[in-house]
């Protein structure tokens, strides 16, 4: 089982020895502690060439999602396709022949769970809060930046000599805020990973999306930009996915919508959220690639509150062998290493004498 180790990742040591011991800090990946980003003109996508795609495995972080324990209300529930099947207790099938569990987030440590460390629990398959010993707001702090620097999905995957891309735009930033160098977890690991963050030109060529994916909110500030549905933005990753091994995108407007205690607003992001995931499914070959929808703690489900809640989150998992993949997940500290499980399979496929090939 993937529970109870202390709050260290499983994989950390494995991923080491795939990388013949050079710790991804210091490896020429272009790890670093407190993360780099290019002047906004030189921002562009970023490539490897190491390894054909034959399929992707696309994780998407919605923030802020959990399970109540009576399940979704009206009229959150009338306005779900997919996180009101998963209910607490059991995993559940989802449309689009997926599986949906309830996973445990607050990481066995009292307290609200809270973004810093539920990212960085996700991202590298630690327990970030119980190795802290508290639940961390906002953006990672040092001791969490180290932890992602030992290793993260996007570092390891990349030290396995697959293609990956954290896919999430930003517009240029105020020169004050670079220097603070404020990241989210998310951002961070894609930079210790070597990648440059993306930006508005990276939308207008389909190789990103901003954070709100249907760009009004950056054609409100006088971008040049197509108003997507966010059906077309879940096409686009679609897309997009085709070209790496592992891709990654973040969506926080729903964490913002529970804090707010808007009803409106949180059954208006629920639809457009699980609209933007349809549009996903109908891009991706369910046959080879993988999608797992992830969230980090709960907050939208339960309006009475304008906090975070200590309920389960949903994992959402389609393409093969989705319920052993869900059946390894119990906390949301297990998401890295079952999406590693994959990816290893990835990149040293099993030679199968019988057939004289390759397995998948
Ligand atoms: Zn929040």
């Amino acid at each position: 089982m993937l529970r109870d180790r202390g709050g260290m990742s499983p994989y950390y040591p494995r991923s080491r020895a795939i990388n013949n011991g050079a710790g991804l800090g210091n490896s020429g990946f272009g790890a670093s502690l407190t993360g780099r980003m290019r002047p906004p003109d030189q921002w562009g996508p970023w490539k490897t060439v190491e390894c054909a795609v034959s399929a992707s495995f696309i994780v998407i972080l919605v923030d802020g999602v959990g399970i109540p324990p009576e399940g979704l209300l009206e009229p959150m529930r009338s306005a779900s396709r997919f996180f009101r099947n998963v209910h607490p207790g059991a995993p559940s099938p989802i449309p689009f022949e997926g599986v949906g569990i309830p996973t445990r987030a607050h990481l066995d440590v009292p307290g609200l769970p809270q973004s810093a460390t539920g990212h960085v629990s996700i991202l590298t398959g630690s327990n970030a809060a119980k190795i802290l010993g508290r639940h961390v707001p906002g953006f990672p702090t040092p001791s969490l930046k180290k932890l992602l620097a030992k290793w993260n999905l996007l570092s390891g995957a990349k030290g396995m000599g697959l293609k990956v891309s954290y896919v999430n735009a930003f517009r240029p930033l105020h020169p004050a805020i670079l220097k603070r160098r404020l990241r989210g977890a998310m951002a961070l690991a894609a930079e210790m990973a070597g990648q440059c963050l993306l930006g508005v030109r990276d939308i207008e060529g389909e190789r990103a999306l901003h954070h709100e994916f249907t760009n009004s909110e950056l054609i409100k500030r006088g971008e040049r930009l197509p108003l997507w549905t966010p059906r077309k933005a879940g096409r686009i990753l679609a897309n997009i996915s085709r070209e790496f091994h592992l891709v990654l995108y973040e969506y926080s407007l729903t964490d913002l919508a529970g804090h707010m205690q808007d009803l409106r607003e949180a059954v208006a992001q629920l639809q457009r959220v699980e609209e933007f995931m349809e549009g996903v499914l109908e891009g991706l070959d369910p046959s080879s690639s993988h999608f797992l929808v992830c969230s980090d703690h709960g907050n939208l489900e339960d309006l009475s509150v304008k906090t975070h809640t200590r309920n389960p989150v949903p994992t959402l998992i389609w393409g093969p062998n989705a319920e052993e993949i869900a059946a390894s997940i119990e906390g949301i500290e297990d998401i890295a290493p079952a999406v590693m499980a994959i990816l290893e399979e990835r990149a040293h496929p099993v030679r199968n004498p019988q057939k004289g090939g390759e397995a998948p």
